[in-house]
């Protein structure tokens, strides 16, 4: 046990945040896998709704098929949903493998791994996952995802 838990020093807000990230990861993705494992797509569909802007342009959104990859993902077809969503099937492989470090993060105050960069890395980390982003959605309008 650390000092900032009994009490003696307060984490600080990045520490905190840092804790959030890996309760948020350690919660929701097993119930998301539970939820698309015992649901059909169909049932999981009807309770997210439609995609606004794929029903008024005709065209995908750039978080279209998010469901259906998490569900794929759920079930082990890794393939179908990098098929659907493939920026979302990484990003979702990738915080499946930080899995076990998060559960150390709260359990036995392994350091967060995180990635700081400042200046022109940062600049080129943020373009790079803005490029990511819409070269995923060029992928989904050509797919007709
Ligand atoms: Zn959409």
């Amino acid at each position: 046990m650390n000092a900032a838990v009994g009490g003696v020093l307060a984490p600080s807000p990045a520490r905190r945040a840092s804790r959030d990230l890996e309760v948020a990861l350690l919660v929701t993705l097993p119930a998301a896998a539970l939820v698309s494992s015992v649901s059909t797509p169909a049932a999981i569909g009807r309770l997210v709704g439609p995609c606004w802007v794929h029903v008024l342009t005709g065209f995908p959104c750039p978080t279209c098929g998010i469901t259906r990859a998490l569900v794929a993902l759920a079930r082990g077809r890794w393939w179908a949903a990098f098929q659907v969503q493939p920026l979302i099937t990484i990003a979702a492989t990738l915080a499946v493998l930080y899995m076990p470090w998060a559960a150390g993060v709260l359990a036995r105050g392994w350091p967060p791994l995180r990635i700081e960069l400042r200046g022109p890395k940062r600049r080129a980390l943020r373009w790079s996952i803005v490029g990511a982003v819409l070269i995923n959605w060029a992928y989904l309008i050509r797919a007709g995802v």
